[in-house]
């Protein structure tokens, strides 16, 4: 078969039989695939049709070590032929998960120090919920049941995760959610001290938050605003949890985002970065003293696992993908890239009309698009979609937030970029602006 027809067959297969994770559904049914991707390298990918282009989204904000690994593949092949799998629950182990525990406790900030482990950062997050839930039925106060998040927060799609993220759609998305969730203002702890008073601070399990709002928009937290966090955890007596499934693994340009904060949290969710998409992993962090509580104060099983709790392929792949971070210095290259990549969004800012706010940390970033500069005006219906469209012609791709009258484009690049694919990448977002902003005179 010639390329062209087996594209048009996969297209057509695509179509009728695969229904695509948060996507357009009507034009995906309709129109089919925009790209059936096949191979990747570095900070690159390519589709059946043999066009490439810069990935400025790490994927899905996960692929940090770049794509092409073959090292990866290895390890990956290596593992899988001795023991792919073996249970990890009740006392079973293996030594992938045992050794990537380990590391995972040198790596992460202050006393946090054991990992459950997960399949992603949705499973992280519900377990995170559950075992601070289970942690006040131990300490005698099970009526610690709320957990707090903020508006703008995305947690993921399981039931937990859903209900905890503050972005209203995709709560909307199903009718009915899990109960006990509430929702503070993203950066202001005075909505948080308001939703405490409002609850009882004693009906509080945890507050959660990501240290940089990602799928929200990217939106960065103001100085001081986690240490007023902590405080208010502490004085109340509640848990924080930090959700650093974008944030971890270098991707702030510190190896977890809430380190630029000088806060540690009681807990932390990790997924994406972990293994920068080799294998599906995510976990939770507790503390040491939460983790001697749970031992101390637990009578039966510690009913919570999924069967991939550990897998020890992924647990492989997450130590070389760390290895590699390490090696190659990639949580420092992603705080020198992220200069690069503000002073470049800073030039486009100067240069385009309908750019307003441009903001960074490492290399996770995001554009605001206005009608007018001076008052932040938006346009009417959102500009972003056509230049995430445009942009994609031009061999770049980003992602476009519309959610609560925004019109942001946002950029999470792998970490290994180099100064000179910062600019390739800054180059094609420039002639892109310039293309839509002609559009938009012509109309
Ligand atoms: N938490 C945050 C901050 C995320 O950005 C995501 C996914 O984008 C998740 C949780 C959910 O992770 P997963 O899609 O691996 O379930």
């Amino acid at each position: 078969m010639n390329r062209e027809k087996e594209i048009q067959e996969l297209m057509e297969l695509d179509k009728k039989h695969f229904l695509h994770p948060t996507s357009p559904i009507g034009q995906q049914q309709e129109k089919g695939a925009s790209f059936i991707f096949t191979e990747g390298k570095g900070i690159y990918l390519t589709d059946m049709s043999g066009r490439t282009l810069i990935d400025g989204m790490s994927s899905l904000w996960n692929v940090n070590i770049g794509h092409g690994r073959e090292e990866i593949g290895e390890v990956a092949a290596a593992q899988m032929k001795k023991l792919a799998f073996s249970s990890c629950f009740a006392t079973f182990s293996n030594e992938p998960a045992i050794r990537l525990a380990a590391k995972l406790a040198e790596i992460a900030p202050g006393n946090l120090s054991s990992t459950f482990f997960t399949s992603g950062g949705s499973e992280a997050n519900d377990t995170a919920y559950k075992l601070a839930r289970h942690y006040w039925v131990l300490k005698g106060q099970p009526n610690r049941q709320k957990i707090i998040s903020r508006t703008k927060s995305y947690h993921g799609v399981s039931m937990g995760a859903t209900s905890a993220t503050g972005l209203k759609p995709f709560r909307d998305f199903t009718t009915s959610i899990a109960p006990d969730f509430h929702y503070a203002e993203n950066f202001s702890t005075e909505s948080l001290r308001a939703v405490i008073e409002r609850e009882g601070a004693d009906t509080v399990a945890a507050f959660v938050a990501e240290p940089v709002q990602g799928a929200g928009g990217v939106h960065i937290a103001p100085e001081g605003y986690f240490k007023e966090v902590r405080s208010i955890c502490d004085e109340h007596g509640i848990l924080f949890i930090t959700d650093e499934v974008i944030t971890g693994f270098g991707r702030t340009g510190t190896y977890f985002g809430i380190e630029h904060y000088d806060v540690v949290p009681d807990m932390m969710c990790f997924a994406k970065g972990v293994t920068s998409g080799y294998a599906q992993l995510g976990g939770v962090m507790i503390s040491e003293p939460l983790h001697k509580e749970f031992t101390e104060l637990s009578t039966g099983t510690l009913l919570h696992g999924y069967t991939y709790s550990g897998h020890a392929m992924a647990c492989a792949v997450a130590l070389k993908n760390i290895e590699i971070i390490e090696r190659e210095n990639l949580v420092a290259n992603s705080k020198e890239m992220g200069k690069v990549m503000l002073e470049e969004f800073v030039k486009l800012q100067q240069q385009h009309d309908i750019i307003g706010e441009v903001r960074t940390l490492g290399l996770i970033g995001a554009i605001e698009v206005v009608k007018d500069k001076k008052t932040n005006e938006r346009f009417e219906s959102p500009i972003v979609p056509q230049l995430v469209a445009e942009a994609a012609k031009r061999g770049l791709i980003f992602r476009s937030v519309i959610f609560d009258g925004q019109d942001t484009l946002v950029f999470a690049p792998p970490l290994t970029i180099t100064q000179e694919e910062v600019v390739a990448m800054t180059n094609i977002i420039h002639e892109t602006f310039t293309a839509v902003e002609n559009n938009l005179v012509k109309i």
